[in-house]
């Protein structure tokens, strides 16, 4: 997701908490840039402070709109002023949020935002004897819980919302992680490895698949 936001300590502390729940998020310091990334690249949603410098976020908002952009936006407004928030929802924003506010609460707005889309998925994926709960961000193979940090369990969801699909680097990169991702970086191939070390059990069957310059799978079908 990418998140606009001019305060720094605010734009800081918001993206640690998120990156922390396994979201990958761009960071935009003014309305401008913030624009020419939500352009540029796709995001799930878009966390707009409204009060930024040169381009505000109103402008922001109805520009994107504009532009024939539907995703999701969570506007922060400054006050909980009705006005701010009519406004707002008028320019096209589908949610929003009274700074300060409780991180939980706008973890639960982000949720409630990304479940309206219908790109997502039954809560419960089923690949093989795989089962991912991605509402308790929780994985079982066979019946047996599997322990995943925040990282691989986002790369093992993005593969298996995607299953019986290759899904190449750069794709993966731009769901799991973020700008920082370095693609000279052999991280993708070191999670993969980890991956199938926790999820492709012995007695199992082998799910997770590389194939060569092109990428990724998840799928249950024989696949060489
Ligand atoms: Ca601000």
């Amino acid at each position: 997701m990418l998140l606009i936001e001019d305060e720094e300590d605010v734009a800081r502390s918001i993206a640690k908490g998120l990156r922390q729940e396994s979201y990958a998020v761009d960071t935009a310091g003014n309305g401008q840039e913030g624009l020419e990334k939500a352009l540029a690249h796709i995001y799930d949603l878009i966390i707009l402070d409204i009060r930024l410098p040169g381009k505000d976020g109103w402008t922001v908002c109805r520009e994107l709109r504009e532009s024939g952009s539907q995703t999701p936006i969570l506007m922060l407004t400054a006050s909980d002023a009705t006005e701010d928030r009519i406004k707002g929802l008028d320019l096209g924003a589908d949610d929003y949020l009274a700074k300060p506010f409780d991180f939980r609460e706008l973890l639960a707005r982000i949720r409630a935002l990304l479940r309206r889309k219908p790109l997502i998925q039954h809560p419960v994926i089923r690949v093989d004897t795989l089962e991912i709960d991605t509402r308790s961000k929780t994985v079982t193979r066979a019946g047996s819980f599997v322990r995943l940090t925040a990282k691989e369990y986002a790369l093992l969801e993005c593969l298996a919302r995607d299953a019986d699909t290759i899904l190449g680097r750069e794709t993966i990169s731009e769901r799991v992680w973020d700008e920082r991702y370095d693609p000279f970086s052999n991280l993708i191939e070191e999670y993969i490895k980890r991956l199938r070390k926790k999820v492709d059990v012995e007695g199992q069957k082998p799910l997770i698949h590389a194939r060569r310059g092109e990428g990724y799978i998840l799928t249950a079908k024989e696949f060489a």
